[in-house]
């Protein structure tokens, strides 16, 4: 016999069990609960209640991406509206169908080749992705390998690339007509700067006349005042000069070509007199790369023109130039002895026009190193300073470094005379 004490604490407990009961039955009916976990003598159990997926199904159904649920004989168990869109077919039309078939027919091996894949996940960059009405768009998929319930399935991603193609498009079209634009200001450029120098050297030439021939019928200050004129004329001839180079400089993608670096180095050295007669020391080893050859000339000759000039009085300049090669690419380093460059002006004697401290004291333009950038940049590479004040400074330039010598070495053009043939 029960005594009462015992019931009513049974009786408690029940109401307690009662209202934890109430209370799981009210989270299901709000659509709370996904799953539920129950002891039993087989240890813990897990439910899954029907209707739990709901939102991800929502949440499928409203993506901008299509999404197939496969087999892995490729047939399609569960596709969204949104690959129906792309497709262009019915929902009806795709379950059970097989994926392949809106794929175009050379690429069945590889979508075949994704199913077969112990990868948990893979995908196929682009490809086209075929509609019903035979219009295709471009289309990139991602492959998650699943197990459910022992059986194996693929859920694939489908992303559109229509939009990003197109703008793709768009954006080539504009650098396009840039680059067109830019050819004709070259041109311009060149041009005007040609037409400028037939009356200086006009000027230029009867400058020198009068102080050459008539000289004495002028006073020391008549005659400063020609010679003014004279090395006024010099300097407006140089920037010309340079202004011409910097337009014409020549990178038209049929020009490039492979030639070795370290024998243009020389050429170059022997070429101009002022290089020769320099401290010029040459450790580059024998390597290839992929360029302009008459632009690098041109960038290599700035580069060893600077570090002879740029050398306080009295102090004889000494050059050192030699290569490194790292991850595929060659790096020639240009260093000097000479009056070197603060940090905050490293970056900026790089721009058109650019000069720095010391310019009183040497001559130039300010395009040299400009034109360096503008030559390196079209060839893909980059350049480079590293300076001290007053304790020289090291520039350098980074192109692509070619493996094996090619017979195109043959068709590179001199750096110093732009003309094609063997120069080397
Ligand atoms: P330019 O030589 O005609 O002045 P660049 O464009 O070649 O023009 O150089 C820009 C400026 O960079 C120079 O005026 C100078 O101030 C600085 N510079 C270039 N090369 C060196 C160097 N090797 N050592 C010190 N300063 C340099």
């Amino acid at each position: 016999m029960e005594k009462p004490g015992d019931l009513r604490r049974e009786i408690l407990e029940l109401r307690l069990r009662l209202a934890e009961a109430e209370e799981t039955l009210s989270a299901i009916r709000n659509g709370e609960v996904d799953a539920l976990v129950t002891s039993g003598r087989n240890g813990e159990q897990i439910f899954t209640l029907q209707g739990a997926e709901t939102p991800y199904r929502i949440l499928i159904e409203e993506m901008n991406q299509g999404a197939l649920m496969l087999i892995p004989d490729g047939t399609i168990l569960y596709a969204n509206t949104r690959f129906a869109t792309f497709s262009k077919t019915p929902l009806e039309k795709i379950i059970g169908s097989n994926w392949r078939y809106f794929f175009p027919r050379d690429k069945y091996s590889q979508l075949e080749a994704c199913l077969k894949t112990t990868e948990r996940a893979s995908s196929v960059p682009e490809l086209n992705l075929l509609a019903m009405d035979g219009s295709f768009s471009p289309v990139q998929l991602s492959l998650r390998s699943m197990i459910s319930k022992g059986v194996t399935g693929f859920s694939v991603i489908v992303t559109d690339l229509t939009e990003r193609r197109e703008s793709e498009n768009a954006l080539r079209k504009v650098s396009d007509v840039l680059l067109e634009k830019n050819g004709e200001l070259e041109t311009f450029s060149y041009s005007i700067s040609h037409d400028l120098r037939a009356p200086l050297r006009t000027m230029q030439g009867f400058a020198a006349i009068l102080l050459e021939d008539y000289g004495s019928k002028f006073e020391t200050e008549g005659k400063s005042y020609l010679q003014r004129i004279a090395s006024s004329a010099a300097q407006l001839d140089r920037l010309i000069q340079d202004v011409l180079d910097y337009s014409r400089l020549s990178c038209n993608p049929k020009e490039l070509a492979i030639f070795d670096l370290d024998k243009m180095l020389r050429e170059i050295v022997e070429t101009y007199p002022n290089f020769r007669v320099a401290n010029i020391e040459i450790s580059a080893s024998s390597a290839q790369v992929r360029g302009y050859a008459v632009a690098l000339g041109q960038c290599i000759s700035n580069l060893l023109g600077n570090a002879i000039k740029f050398v306080p009085a009295g102090r004889v300049p000494r050059v050192k130039v030699w290569t490194e090669v790292k991850k595929g690419r060659i790096r020639l380093w240009v260093e000097d002895n000479g009056i070197g460059i603060l940090p905050e002006d490293q970056e900026k004697i790089f721009d058109i026009f650019t000069r720095v401290q010391g310019n009183g004291d040497y001559e130039g333009t300010g395009l040299g190193l400009s034109m360096v950038k503008k030559a390196v940049e079209r060839m893909g590479g980059r350049v480079g300073v590293e300076s001290e004040l007053g304790q020289g400074s090291r520039f350098w330039i980074e192109l692509d470094y070619v493996e094996s010598f090619s017979n195109l070495l043959s068709d590179c053009p001199n750096p110093c005379t732009g003309k094609t043939g063997n120069a080397h």
